[in-house]
Order: C-alpha cells, then structure tokens, then sequence
C-alpha cells in the first residue's frame, strides 16, 4: 500500500531503475529544489556504498517502504527524457518480457557515455576529424614527421578520434595533434557533430526482376498502410533482397521518415555501407561493436537528434531511438548473434518486431533459411510471406555433390575428390571457398603411450593445438599453455600426436598441394585486430586471394562474385548432436555457404564431405529444398511440443563446488508453483559441465502457453527475492535466466 504523505512535506518519491541485476526499482526521495523531476531522465544516487547513475522509471508522492528509511537522490542528471514514448514502451516490455532487471535493461539501451554523468549531447572536448584540406593532402607530405604521419594515418579507418584512441597508441600524442591542428589538417570538435549526406549517388543500373517487383510491390502496400505489418522476405541466396530492401526504404525517406536496419555482424557491414552509399544521399549513422565509446555515443546521438535517416548496426542498434521511424528491416534475420548472450538475454528480431508494433511502422525480416520461428509464423498467416525463388543473375542455384568418406581417405582435412575439385576450379580461373568451423590446428593432443588427451584443467573439454603459436588453448575458458610434445600425464618423451582437423593445418596441408593458389584463412584467431575481418572480406571480394578457408565467418551473407565452387569438410557433426537446434543450423549454414557459389555467370559446385550420405538431410541440401526440411523439421519438433510449437526457458547455474549449482536448480523447481500448462524437466549437469572451474547445471522450463511460462517464472523471482531462505541459498551459485535460449548449453 502507498501512504499517503502529509502536504506539508512535499516530498517526491522517485522510483529508480539501478544498473544492479535486481528485477525492481528503488525508491530514493527527490533532491530538495529539483524542478523538472520526470521519468526517463537520469539520477545520481549512493546504493549501498557506492555512488550510480540510475533512471528514473516513475515519479510519486509515496513509497510502500518507511520514508524516514528512504535516502535522498544525490542529482538529478538530465532536463530532457533519454527515451521516447514508443522505445521507453519497448524496454519495459523487453524487462517483462524477458524477466529481465529492469536497470540493466534500460543500461544496455544506453551508450556507455551515457552511463556516466554526461551530457546527452557528445561534448567531444578532445576529439578530432580531419578538415577538408586534411582530408585531401597527401599523407607523403608528413613523410619527414612519422608521429603525425601516424596519427593522419589512423583516421583512414575512423571519422572522430578520442584522446582515448591515441593513448593507447602512443604517449607522444599531444604534440603532433597540435602541429596537425596548426598546418590545418586536423580539428578539434567543440561543437555539435554533423552527419553529411552524399552529393552524389551512383546507383547500379540494374532492371528488377519480376520478383523484386512484385516483392517491393507488396512491401509497398504495407508501407502505405502507415501501420505495423511484418513482412517475411523469403528469397534465395543470391535473390537480390537488397534490392528489395533499397526499394522500400527509398518509399519511407521519401516520406521523410527514416530506417533501421539491423545486420548480423561486423564484418558484413563495410560492403552494405557501401551499397547504400551508392544508393541514397541520405546521412547514415552505423553502430556496432568496432566503434570506440565517443564514436558510439555520437552515432547514437545523431539518431535521436534525427540527424541520421538510416541507422544500420549491429544486435544492440535494435535500441536506438529515431524520430519518425518508418521502416525496420533484419537483415539475415536467422543469425544466431541477433541473440544476445549474456546480461540480458534478448533477441534482437524479436524487440525489432515489437518496437515496430509500438511504433506502428512495417518491419521486413530477411533471409534465405530463415529461422524455424519465423518461418512458422510465416506458414501461420501471422506474417507476410514474400518470396523471391529465383537468383538475379538469373544462374540456377550450384549444384551439391557428396564425397562419400566411407569410400574415400580424408587427408588433412580433403579427401581425393575434394583436392581433384578444388585443382579443377582453379585451373579455371575461379576461386574456391572451403568452410570449416573449428579453429586451431588440430582439436586434439593424444598420447601414443598412454593414450590420455591434454585436458583444460579448468573445463570438461579438450585443448587445441595452435602449432604457429607454439600453444595449447582451450576455447572455452581462454587458458592457453605451451606446446610440448612430451606427454605431461605419463611422461612419455615425444608422444603426443596432433588429432584432427583444424582450419590452421588444412591451411597449411592446402598451401603444400597448391603452392601457387593465395590462401586467405578467416577465422577468429586471423582476424583478431580490429577492422581485420572487413579488410580479408574485401580482399576475398575482389578475387585478390584463391582459396578462401574458414569458419562460419564466411558463411554469411557475402556476395564473393568470383566463387566457383564451395566445399564443406565437416558436416557430420551437425546431424547427430544432443542440441535440438544443430541440424537447423547445420542446414542454414551448409545453404548459406553453398549460396556464395556461383552468383554471377557459371553454375556453382558445392562439395560435402560425409560419412552419412543417405541422411535424409543431404537430400534437401541437394534440391535448395529449404520448405521440405522445414517442413520435415516442424513435424519432429512439434511432436515434442518444442519451439516454435512451444515455448522454452533455461534456468542456468554454476558453481565452483560441483553439488551446489543443482542443488540451487532442484530447490527452484520444488519452489517454483505448480501450473498445468508448464512442464519442468529435472535440474542437469549442463553438456559441458565443467567451464573456467565452475560446475553448471541447467533447468528446463517447457510450455505451450508463453504466458503461462511468464507466470510461472515470475512467481518464482518474486519469491526468491523475498523468502530469505530461498534468498540465501540463490546467492551461493551464479544464475542467469534465458527466455527463448538459443543454445542449451
Ligand atoms: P541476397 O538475396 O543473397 O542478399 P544480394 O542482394 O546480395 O542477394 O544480390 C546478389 C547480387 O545480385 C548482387 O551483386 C546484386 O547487385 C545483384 N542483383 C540484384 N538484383 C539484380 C537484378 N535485378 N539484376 C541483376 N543483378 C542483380
Ligand atoms: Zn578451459
């Protein structure tokens, strides 16, 4: 109940959302004299002992808590809303939603800037761009000063520079930037940061084929209905979506309005960026990982500001705030990395639809094997199914050959006929792309004596061998250790033996059968530093490297015009795994990476290594028959009630004493109250138990009903939160809750 005050005192309340993993607001009482007290603005506070920035969620004249207990706020920070009506309604249902804490929520949605004191505008007190003149001198000019040769250097990549950036360069920064502002090349930002436009566009000629039309048609429709539809783009590798895409937001700026658009990675954005430079004059802010804090503050800044008309970013851009947003589109919209993975747990499709629901725009999600979720509500009328069935070019879909490995060798990594493919293709002038996705060397160490694996001594999992760094590295938990070939179990001298294929030694074993072909490898391990992955992506584009080898890095989305042929090392694992998802990732990723096959003039070929060529599987990967596996695939899962024919949630906890994460999970289930439409599995070691030294366990939640799911969860938190018992037991282990888990890990 919330007492009343007496009107005398006056006192506001202000309900505060704190960047804490707690799933409530804290009351703190107003700061005396505070004018503009509003929700949505942030407040300085002392939690606990230490000072926060937190957000104000309401503003009231009581607390169900005794106000003489309740502390005052320190400051009350900003004198606008950080949030519209329409995003702030997003957040709130994303906390619920996701039964997520709603102080972390509204965190991620901010740009780390901005969960400091600072200002909502970017300051840029010490930041710099190049001027006009800098922009187009000859960097030989300062070929007689190295330091400022270097720093000029650095903003080929990078429109804004922070002192941030320099120091970790250099300690010697200061000086040179003066020079460089004194000669005219640089200068500093005091003011507000603009977003140019483009003078020019130069926009492919292309003629749309009948399918892009009647796509962009229909897509049409929707944005004129000036309401939320959501719009599934079904199109083949190769279909030209973008186009589609170009289309319909060239209607929306039109209107003045403006786009989102959302990609899966990094590293497909320079292409994309590209693209749409060529297309449209309008400003475009891009947000995603590689950028620095200033410069992701500024994006986001010129978002809000209404600077940029088209946002495109990465997962966490789904957050940004745009006056008159008339269009969203999820580009790739199957890709795992569209899920966050840990703090909160969202889906970025899944808050894309809804804000465009909140905001009553239209949303297109995208894809050539799109996810079984979206694919379900396609086929239930819930979205608008628009499928583009054939390529532009108008080449028909590469042609997909199984090398039997049951009657054939497989050598460092290729059998015969895959090295007779790979000679073939390029001795036509083609490049080859070879798709692998583990890393390393080799995923085993294996002594010929004792015939033990080198084992993390932190996780339940094998160490790779990383023979060009000399090292042992676990791909769990990062711990790395020496390479020896003497075994450190039994001593044996010179014993161990390097197990399987990695993409480093089939890197090496293709570089030895064709020393004349350029080998790009793109894995994580090359392609560290920053900007790398998008530097090899262009290399590989513009047919600069032969054979292109990597993990599921190349896989997506890339229009590589010159790949002739595609092979697949390993398929197997997918097929047999304890993960309910891997066999539709297994087919997303094998169509996807067939799909860079053959785009523009000759017939692709696609090659799959395999020990199980009569799977059913391979069957639908032979005719590009996504439907048939889909449909195969629905059947199977909903005859176990499994998503998207229900509704999952996975309470996960670890511990460092083995009992104590399933302890924690058996006394969730027993506490959690009992409802018909939700079934809960029993608490389990998770497939890999051991991780970093910590035992995890894993809890099931299953249902038909999402709310029913909510319900039952909801109660849950609230009573752990307030039984002390209950309380106590929850703070031994580390747990996190993960609505929709993508991975069951
Ligand atoms: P995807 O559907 O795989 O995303 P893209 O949009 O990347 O396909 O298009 C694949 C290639 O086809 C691009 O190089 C694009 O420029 C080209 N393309 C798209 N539409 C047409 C068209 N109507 N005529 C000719 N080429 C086209
Ligand atoms: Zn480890």
């Amino acid at each position: 109940m919330t007492l009343p005050l007496s009107p005398e005192k006056k006192l506001r309340i202000l309900a505060v959302a704190v960047p804490v993993p707690l799933r409530q607001t804290f009351d703190f009482i107003a700061p005396k004299n505070a004018s503009n007290l509003r929700p949505r603005t942030r407040v300085k506070i002392l939690f606990g002992k230490r000072t926060l920035i937190g957000i104000i969620v309401e503003v009231k004249d009581g607390s169900d808590y005794p106000i003489e207990k309740l502390k005052p706020a320190i400051e009350i920070i900003d004198n606008e809303p950080l949030f519209d009506d329409a995003l702030w309604q997003s957040l709130l249902w994303l906390s619920r939603y996701y039964l997520a804490a709603i102080g972390e929520v509204l965190e991620s949605a901010l740009p780390v800037v901005l969960r400091q004191a600072k200002s909502i505008t970017p300051t840029l007190e010490r930041a710099w761009q190049l001027t006009n003149h800098g922009r187009h001198s000859s960097i030989d000019e300062l070929n007689r000063a190295p330091l400022q040769r270097a720093i000029i250097h650095q903003f080929a990549n990078k429109d804004v520079l922070s002192s941030h950036d320099f120091k970790e360069h250099s300690q010697r920064w200061r000086s040179p930037i003066k020079s460089l502002i004194e000669k005219g090349w640089l200068e500093e930002l005091t003011r507000e940061p603009t977003l140019a436009g483009r003078d020019r566009t130069t926009p492919p000629d292309i003629t749309l084929t009948e399918e892009q039309d009647h796509a962009i048609n229909i897509i049409n429709k929707a944005i004129d209905a000036c309401k939320f539809s959501c719009n599934f783009l079904h199109g083949v590798t190769g279909s030209g979506k973008t186009e589609v895409y170009f289309a319909a937001m060239r209607n929306v700026l039109a209107r003045g309005e403006s786009v989102l658009f959302l990609v899966p990675e990094i590293g497909l954005t320079p292409q994309l960026i590209q693209r749409i430079e060529r297309y449209f004059k309008h400003p475009v802010a891009v947000l995603h990982s590689g950028l620095n804090d200033t410069e992701r503050h500024i994006a986001w800044w010129h978002a809000r500001q209404g600077n940029a008309k088209i946002v495109l970013g990465t997962r966490s851009a789904v957050f940004s705030q745009m006056p008159n947003l008339g269009l969203l589109i999820v580009d790739e919209e199957h890709d795992g990395s569209f899920k966050q993975q840990d703090s909160v747990r969202y889906q970025a499709r899944d808050v894309a639809v809804y804000r465009a629901k909140q905001v009553g725009a239209p949303i297109i999600l995208g894809s050539a094997t799109p996810s079984m979720e979206t694919y379900h509500n396609a086929l239930e009328g819930r979205y608008q199914h628009i499928r583009l069935t054939k390529r532009a070019s108008e080449v028909e879909l590469p042609k997909v050959e199984l090398l039997d490995l049951n009657k054939q060798p497989v050598i460092d990594g290729l059998c015969p006929a895959m090295t007779e493919a790979v000679k073939h293709t390029l001795s036509k002038g083609k490049q080859v792309m070879l798709f692998l996705n583990r890393r390393g060397y080799a995923p085993v160490h294996y002594c010929s004596e004792c015939k033990q694996t080198a084992k993390c001594h932190r996780c339940d999992s094998n160490l790779t061998v990383h023979q060009r760094a000399n090292k042992l590295r676990c791909h769990h938990c990062g711990y790395e250790g020496r390479l020896t070939f003497n075994c450190r179990g039994c001593g044996a001298k010179e014993s161990m033996l390097e197990v399987g294929d990695g993409t480093q030694r089939v890197e090496a074993a293709v570089t030895a059968r064709f020393p004349n072909a350029r080998l790009l490898r793109i894995d994580r391990d090359s392609t560290q530093r920053k900007g790398e992955l998008a530097r090899v992506l262009e290399v590989a584009r513009k047919g600069e490297a032969d054979i292109l080898l990597g993990t599921q890095l190349i896989t997506k989305g890339h229009d590589f015009p010159n790949v002739g042929m595609v092979g697949i090392l390993e398929a197997d694992q997918g097929l047999y795994s304890t993960d309910f998802r891997a066999s539709e990732t297994l087919f997303q990723q094998s169509l996807q990476v067939a799909g860079r096959a053959g785009r523009r003039d000759d017939v692709g070929r696609v090659y799959i290594q395999t020990r199980f060529p009569d799977h059913s599987f391979f069957g639908f990967i032979k005719q590009h028959d996504y439907e048939g596996f889909a449909e195969q695939l629905l059947n199977e899962r909903k005859s176990v009630g499994f998503p998207p024919h229900g509704y999952f949630a996975l309470l996960r906890a670890e511990s460092t004493h083995q009992a104590k994460a399933l302890q924690f999970l058996r006394r969730a289930k027993s506490d959690c109250q009992r409802s018909p439409h939700v079934v809960i599995m029993d608490a389990v070691p998770a497939p890999m138990e051991r991780r970093a030294g910590r035992y995890r366990a894993q809890l099931l939640f299953m249902s038909q009903q999402r709310s029913a799911l909510n319900r039952t969860l909801s109660t849950w938190l609230h009573y752990i939160a307030v039984n002390q018992e209950a309380k106590k037991l929850a703070a031994t282990v580390r747990w996190t809750l993960d609505i929709d888990p993508l991975d069951h890990y």
